[in-house]
């Protein structure tokens, strides 16, 4: 008998059907013998659904607000769940963030986890009840609704889990694992076995979004034995692992791609000391992320500094960028936001030559043009236009041969 925490994302409950059959597979599970906690998402669609619907009442919504909104979403499923679990006999209950103690910080729209108070679950697994828990949502300190930022039912779950030192964390999805890329744009994506880790935590902050970045940041500290699955099929899925393998790595293991950032540079600017303080400084204190900078020196003893930002700070940053080249005397600023970022991750970078040279080749035969680099020991990141995003993926999916896999113990494609 084991403690197992199992997620279903949107589309796993995405109509009566759907709920239908997790309750079918949460009471087998519960039947053979195991302590089990249920964290759902809001139906598919829905969270957007909200989002749209609160921007029509106010332009500027209200943070606090809305997140009482979306938390409403992830209510509806663990209750029609429950009466599900209950139909077939399978005593359970529903919870929503607040009421198992799910305490967050006070950033509405991306709060994270401080803590989870146990008491409640254990009582309820000990009268061998199912737990159903609403994913995405806590509380502050204030008892005000928080939720913790798209795909945060993953983060409620990996977060459950270590809370309950759970036996093993599943995430239930609509792909049957993670694939060497998004199998929705690379169709001859391969499932990988297992990931380590830190690849995956690579993946996912570089746009991968099977798993919020959390959940793998939380699973890599309080090592949860984590393991994605498919809701539709039975097969293996894929398992984070916290070694770095002993088998011969591919150079590269995945491929991901980001179309959420914008990307501003403001030219023609004194190339003294101080100028990326000066410049940064006041997009930071307006807490807006700024995630690539490039900053190169021209022949005239002036400069020019490009950053990329997430899309929906592009505004506010091109505005804040406006009034630091006033008091600058800059040039002038230009900013776009048809860009996209894609990235060639993998742990076996750190022993091969040569692989930037081959992902700049194979973009170049292509002829999509590369507007920013960046790396890390296990990354290489490069910003495109926008319209060659898919087409780049493609590229570096075939270029590094991750059809064909090189990686021991990996199988072939089953789903799509
Ligand atoms: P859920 O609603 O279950 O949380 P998500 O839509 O958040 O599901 O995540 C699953 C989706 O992630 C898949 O449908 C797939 O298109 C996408 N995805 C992107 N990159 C990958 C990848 N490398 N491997 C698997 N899925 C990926
Ligand atoms: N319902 C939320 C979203 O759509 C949280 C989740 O699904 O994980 O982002
Ligand atoms: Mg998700």
């Amino acid at each position: 008998m084991a403690l197992i925490v199992e997620k279903y994302g949107g589309t796993s409950v995405g109509d009566v059907e759907r709920i239908n059959a997790v309750a079918d597979k949460v009471a087998g599970a519960r039947a053979e013998g195991h302590e089990m906690v249920v964290v759902v998402s809001a139906m598919s669609g829905e969270t957007n659904r909200l989002t749209e619907l609160a921007a029509e009442v106010n332009p500027e919504v209200p943070a606090r607000e809305l997140d009482v909104l979306l938390a409403t979403g992830e209510q509806v499923t663990i209750a029609l769940l429950t009466m599900a679990l209950h139909r077939r006999g399978c005593d359970a209950r529903s919870y929503t963030g607040g009421q198992v103690h799910i305490r967050t910080d006070a950033v509405h729209g991306r709060a994270r986890i401080l803590d989870i108070e146990d008491a409640r679950v254990r009582h309820d697994l000990c009268q061998g009840r199912v737990v159903v828990v609403a994913g995405f949502q806590g509380v502050d300190e204030a008892q005000n609704i928080t939720t913790l930022g798209r795909g945060g039912s993953d983060t409620t779950a990996v977060a459950m889990a270590a809370a309950l030192k759970a036996d093993e964390c599943r995430i239930y999805t609509d792909v049957d694992g993670v694939y060497t890329a998004d199998p929705r744009i690379v169709p001859e994506a391969r499932r990988l076995d297992s990931i380590t880790v830190e690849e995956m935590l690579e993946m996912a902050s570089l746009g991968t979004k099977v798993l919020q970045i959390r959940s793998v940041e939380f699973a890599g500290k309080y090592r949860v034995p984590l393991r994605v699955l498919s809701s539709f099929g039975s097969g293996p899925g894929t398992l984070i692992t916290f070694e770095e393998p002993l088998m011969e790595q591919p150079m590269i293991s995945g491929i991901a791609y980001n179309r959420d950032e914008a990307k501003l540079t403001i030219r023609g600017i004194p190339d003294e000391p101080g100028i990326a303080y000066r410049i940064l400084g006041p997009i930071s204190d307006a807490h807006i992320n700024v995630d690539m900078i490039v900053q190169n020196v021209g022949a005239d003893g002036t400069t020019d500094l490009t950053f990329t930002v997430h899309r929906n700070d592009y505004p506010q940053s091109l505005s804040i960028l406006k009034q630091t080249a006033e008091v600058l005397s800059a040039r002038d600023v230009v900013g776009a936001d048809d860009i996209a970022k894609v990235s060639i991750v993998g742990v076996g970078m750190r022993s091969h030559a040569g692989i930037a040279t081959t992902m700049f080749r194979s973009l170049a035969e292509e002829g999509i043009n590369i507007q920013m680099i960046s790396t890390s020991e296990i990354k290489i990141s490069v910003v495109v236009d926008d319209k060659y995003m898919e087409l780049g993926v493609r590229t570096l999916h075939k270029a590094f041969g991750l059809e064909n896999g090189t990686k021991h113990g990996d199988t072939p494609p089953s789903a799509g």
